[in-house]
């Protein structure tokens, strides 16, 4: 039985024993792209890992924000490459063979992601702990050992050697003490969420037809081109823009000033389905529950308005329906760790090379000097408007190509041993996080995670004193090194 008193009106839980039910190697919190990699890749290592999850299944955003489209497919390698081979067996994914002008994005089926990650996980070994939320770390002396969490049966208490904070807010590593920053540097201000929902319905060859005999009403890299092979199904990676009848709709009052496009994902053919990725909410912030409520209601209410704005105005809509809403918001940005490395804008344009580096990106970053509005998915309300090159006239816009290496000290926070963090709360800047969020990343980052902390684990050592090329080592043998040209 737990004591409690309230002072100066504050809750003071005053003494409170939590038995330890149980111990392992590594604890990896969050089972999203990051942390499904990262505690596969630290079985596979050798060590005994535990996975604590909130909700049911694995995947993160990838399945309970429905965000099924995994951008720059030639990231992909080690378990993420293994996971779309895994998809395209199970016929919920295109397979990505590497071909060069191929589409870069690998649109799939998010219950086929949840089967084939949780297959991967089992046959590794790792013990799944489901329903339950890593509420704590427990920290002693600097150190986190383990966590406090809480589920249906109450708090429990998990010790490790290492636990890797994979949560998508750094909530460990937030509560643990080490420094983190949220958004953007000059503001703070983060990206929209996004409520995703599934239409059912669709005639997308006739969605098709609109795009050809109105190309200018589309983004361009998505006019043409895009329809994929998954043994006898098809399905387009995205289609984005009706600009002109997003414009029409918002003059008879049925979109708000805010929207200025509509953006179908993942469209099968055959099963006339889609995603619509195309909510947005503004000035709010993923950490704190009252914003995340509003968003919902919010996003409840913009998904109304499209789907009347889909069936009333866009030919192959007429008898679109709402399969479902993402069991969770899109929640894009919150906290970053100010880790042992900030990988900055400088680095990325400078083709930084890092003893530690854990991968290399390639990437076509915008010509500097970058005007404040060529940001993914900025936090000012202009996504999608004639604004937004990005979205309008992407060949438009001048760049560069340039190679960066992400080094494992970006997975460190300060002053806190024992812990390391994986996914879109790495150390870098808000620039670069544009391209280390998209989940291909997150997924290679998750990997060099799991074999630092399996590593730091059966050496005995702070997972800040594991060697680079050791680790290198472990990431060549799981198929997740070297980059093309390293040693
Ligand atoms: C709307 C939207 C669109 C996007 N579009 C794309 C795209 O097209 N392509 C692309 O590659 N990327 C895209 N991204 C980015 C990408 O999906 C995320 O950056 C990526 O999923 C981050 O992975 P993660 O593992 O760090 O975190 P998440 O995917 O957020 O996973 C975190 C996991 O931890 C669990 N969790 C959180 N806190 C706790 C806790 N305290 N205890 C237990 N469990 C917890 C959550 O339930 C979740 O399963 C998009 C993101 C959003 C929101």
């Amino acid at each position: 039985m737990a004591h409690y008193s309230v002072i100066d009106r504050s809750f003071v839980e005053e003494q409170r024993r939590t038995a330890v039910s149980r111990r392992a190697d590594v604890i990896v919190a969050g089972g999203g792209p990051a942390g499904l990699t990262a505690a596969i890749a630290a079985a596979r290592a050798g060590a005994d890992v535990i996975l604590v999850e909130q909700s049911s299944f694995l995947g993160g955003v990838a399945t309970g924000a429905m965000m099924a489209a995994l951008v720059g497919s030639h990231w992909a390698a080690g378990i993420g490459l293994e996971l779309i081979d895994a998809m395209a067996g199970r016929g919920g994914a295109p397979k990505w063979d590497g071909t060069p002008g191929r589409t870069a994005t690998t649109p799939f089926d998010p219950e086929v992601f949840k089967d084939a990650a949780l297959e991967m996980a089992q046959q590794a070994g790792v013990r799944l702990c489901f329903y339950t939320y890593a509420c704590a770390p427990i920290v002693i002396d600097g150190a986190v050992k383990g966590l406090l969490t809480e589920g249906k049966s109450g708090r429990e208490a998990m010790l490790a050697d290492v636990v890797v904070d994979c949560t998508g807010d750094a909530d460990l590593a937030a509560q643990a003490g080490a420094p983190v920053t949220k958004g953007r540097e000059s503001d703070h201000k983060m990206r929209p969420f996004a409520l995703l929902f599934r239409l059912g319905g669709l005639d997308v060859e006739r969605i098709e037809q609109y795009v050809q005999e109105n190309p200018s009403e589309l983004q361009p890299q998505y006019r043409t081109g895009t329809k994929l092979s998954v043994g006898d199904e098809h399905v387009i990676s995205r289609i984005s823009g009706f600009y002109n009848l997003v414009e029409e709709a918002k003059r008879r009052g049925e979109l708000s000033s805010e929207c200025h496009y509509f953006r179908l994902e993942n469209l099968w053919v055959e099963r006339g389905t889609a995603i619509c990725n195309t909510t947005r909410i503004y000035n709010v912030d993923g950490t704190n529950p009252d914003d995340l409520t509003q968003g919902e209601l919010e996003g409840r209410r913009q998904t109304g308005n499209l789907v009347k704005f889909a069936r009333r105005s866009i030919p192959g809509c007429e008898n679109a329906f709402v399969i479902d809403t993402a069991p969770r918001m899109g929640v894009r940005e919150t906290r970053r760790i100010i880790g042992r490395y900030v990988l900055t804008d400088e680095d990325a344009y400078g083709d930084a090379q890092f003893p530690d580096a854990i991968m290399r990106i390639e990437s076509n970053l915008v010509q500097r000097p970058v005007p404040k509005e060529l940001d993914v998915h900025m936090p000012e309300p202009i996504e999608g408007s004639p604004q937004d090159l990005l979205e309008r006239d992407p060949d438009r816009v001048p760049r560069e190509r340039h190679s960066y290496d992400i080094p494992y000290r970006c997975l460190l926070p300060q002053g806190v041993d024992g812990l390391l963090v994986a996914g879109r709360t790495i150390s870098v800047s808000h620039r670069i996080d544009g391209t280390t969020r998209n989940m291909l990343v997150c997924m290679r980052v998750g990997q060099a995670a799991g074999a630092g902390a399996a590593l730091a684990s059966q050496k005995g050592l702070s997972p800040a004193d594991v060697d680079s090329g050791s680790l290198q080592d472990v990431l060549r043998q799981q198929k997740a090194w070297p980059e093309k040209g390293r040693r």
